[in-house]
């Protein structure tokens, strides 16, 4: 299908998520992830540094010259945690750091405690490594949110005035420039929705239409002393061979000649999402062949099963196809999260599910696993397999993913819903009150524990509307009935759609015949030979050694045996468990490292998975997704 946008998201009033699983997720949001992250930007120097500019102070500077960002991204989560439950606590907390941004920026627009504070005359000089525009597209998003969830303009008038700044400098009559961390586009995006002047929109279009130039405005910067003299640390991501080479910020070739996904995982994203918003009715089919060029180059042979992306920490980002390494996964929570908000826009371009299935497959899995079920402790990188090395911990140096995550779970009832001029789409059937120009629609049921999900329609016109349900990719078996009539669904990109007229009380029962299956992975993949992974409806399952006193890497698992599934609401927030049967390497063996074969006893056990996300939520531990396989 063309990229034509299909569905918008729910505004904030339009929907209520009441399914237990989000629900206290966004609870917790609201009540302690982002007051315990406000704490975070205070202790940490964050806010701190837009009260040194203020005052006009000069000395140290805290922290990462980008860390501004950090501030808008946790402001654009508040705007949504109020819009879910409001908080005076957490409002007043805002106000606060909004007031200091609207003191901080200049007359003139511009805004970046870092510059402003250690290098006054040095702004704009090194684009490709000091985020300024970076920061800033955080800026808008913030913005727009506030404008969006709230009703509240005033983090908008700053947005305005730094665009405009920006403007003023950047643009096709004037010097070439993009950032060397994608985001601005996007930001401008949502400026431009927010104020209603598509010159925000237009000016995105520019910097990804340019990306890629030859030369690049970032070569220069690579051998100026000046420009290096702040920071240089990147130099040798953007060039091979001693020559640019811009992959590591996908400035290697225009944007709609890309191939696959290349460099910084987050950086690409975020790209991608711009440029898949702009293409929205352009017909520009270089563009669109280039963005699922992409897609595939990403979802078919660069993505891990839980949807972690981006293998390798050195450049953040991507290697090779295939190259998916479990215990040294880096698959930043950043990047899942990336994956989400690209593929939530192709979904709405295209209408076609098969984006849905990547975004459910990172939300439940990779992304999820990046916080702890107390909401307080975050992981940067999310591997498949550990010894123990890996705990969450209360925020980073580099704190780029807890206010990320925090933005995501806000956001989460605006990637279950599509709504269209004729058609609502259901796109995750979790628990949620929907209230339409056409229809209130309620979805209820406990997914993704169970498979069972009831959606009852309620219309407010008298005309024809579709209800449009995605099959999810994992569903093997869908029971589908529409309870008023025998009607038969019409199935369209991946959804079941019923186009009727609606009666008040009208009642479709899915069920998506959720059970435990073995998954195996391309050969190519040599990490994973020989192993199999255990998927529960949308969730992928992991072993951990706290539930089972041995490590599950001396575990090979039985394939052909039945397996066990229990719901353990005292568990980890509650979660279904999963038992397996599995032979077990045994501890005795004689003094030394090797010994001839047969030596190794072996005994049959029951391991025990959890769902991947859950992991780490009791102190260090071993944990493998990927099992030997018996
Ligand atoms: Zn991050």
């Amino acid at each position: 299908m063309p990229f034509n946008r299909r569905w918008r998201r729910p505004t904030f009033s339009e929907i209520k998520v009441t399914d237990s699983f989000w629900s206290t997720r966004q609870q917790t949001l609201v009540r302690v992830t982002l007051p315990t992250q406000f704490s975070q930007l205070e202790s940490t120097g964050r806010l701190e540094n837009f009260r040194r500019v203020i005052d006009g102070e000069h000395g140290k500077f805290s922290g990462f010259w980008f860390n501004d960002s950090d501030v808008y991204k946790w402001l654009e989560a508040v705007a949504y945690g109020l819009a879910i439950e409001d908080s005076p606590e957490l409002r007043s907390k805002a106000d606060i750091a909004i007031d200091l941004i609207a003191r901080t920026q200049r007359p003139d627009g511009y805004l970046n405690t870092y510059i402003q504070y250690e290098k006054p005359d040095m702004a704009w000089k090194n684009l490709s490594m000091m985020h300024e525009m970076y920061c800033g597209g955080h800026l808008l998003e913030a913005a727009a949110a506030w404008h969006d969830a709230l009703g509240d303009n005033r983090l908008l008038n700053v947005a305005v005035k730094f665009a405009d700044h920006v403007m003023s400098i950047f643009g096709p009559d004037r010097r070439l420039g993009y950032c060397g961390h994608e985001e601005f586009e996007y930001g401008l995006i949502r400026l431009a929705r927010a104020t209603g002047d598509t010159k925000y929109r237009e000016f995105a279009r520019w910097q990804v239409d340019t990306r890629g130039s030859r030369p690049s405005p970032f070569e220069p910067e690579l051998t100026d002393e000046v420009a290096l003299s702040m920071h240089r640390g990147q130099v040798g991501q953007c060039l091979r061979d001693g020559a640019y080479n811009g992959e590591y910020l996908q400035d290697h070739a225009p944007v709609r000649e890309h191939t696959s996904v290349v460099g910084h995982a987050v950086r690409a994203m975020y790209l991608y999402m711009a440029a898949t918003d702009l293409a929205d009715g352009e017909k520009d089919e270089a563009m669109e062949s280039a963005l699922r060029r992409c897609w595939d180059s990403l979802t078919k042979r660069r993505m891990y099963v839980t949807a972690g992306i981006g293998p390798s920490g050195d450049n953040e980002g991507f290697t090779n196809d295939f190259d998916l390494p479990n215990g040294t996964a880096y698959a930043e929570t950043c990047a899942a999260i990336g994956l989400i908000f690209w593929g939530q826009l192709l979904l709405e371009q295209t209408g076609e599910s098969d984006f849905a299935d990547i975004v459910e497959r990172s939300l439940y899995n990779g992304t999820l696993s990046g916080i702890s079920i107390s909401g307080d402790h975050y992981f940067y990188d999310n591997p498949l397999e550990s010894r123990g090395q890996h705990e969450r911990t209360p925020w980073f140096p580099c704190a780029c993913c807890p206010p990320n995550i925090a933005r995501l779970l806000g956001t989460i009832g605006q990637l279950a819903v599509g709504i269209g001029d004729d058609t609502i789409a259901i796109h995750l059937p979790i628990g949620m009150t929907v209230q339409t120009p056409l229809a209130t629609i309620e979805v209820s049921g406990n997914y993704p524990w169970e498979s069972e999900v009831t959606i009852a329609v309620t219309p407010r016109t008298l005309e024809p509307f579709g209800l449009a349900i995605r099959i999810p990719d994992w569903a093997d078996e869908l029971g589908l009935e529409l309870e008023v009539a025998d009607e038969p669904a019409d199935y369209q990109d991946g959804y079941a759609v019923y186009h009727r007229v609606w009666s008040p009380g009208d009642v479709i029962k899915v069920d998506f015949g959720t059970e435990p299956k073995w998954i195996e992975a391309n050969p190519a993949i040599l990490d994973d030979l020989g192993r199999v992974a255990l998927s529960y409806g949308p969730m992928i399952y992991c072993a951990e050694s706290t539930d089972n006193g041995f490590l599950p890497q001396r575990a090979a698992v039985l394939t052909e045996q039945e397996v066990a599934i229990a719901y353990d609401a005292s568990l980890l927030g509650g979660v279904t468990t999963i038992t397996v049967p599995a032979i077990v390497d045994q501890d005795a063996f004689p003094d030394g490292l090797y010994a001839d074969l047969g030596t190794i006893t072996l005994q049959e056990r029951d391991l025990k998975f959890i769902p991947y996300y859950a992991w780490n939520n009791r102190g260090k531990s071993s944990m493998q997704v990927w099992l030997r396989r018996a």
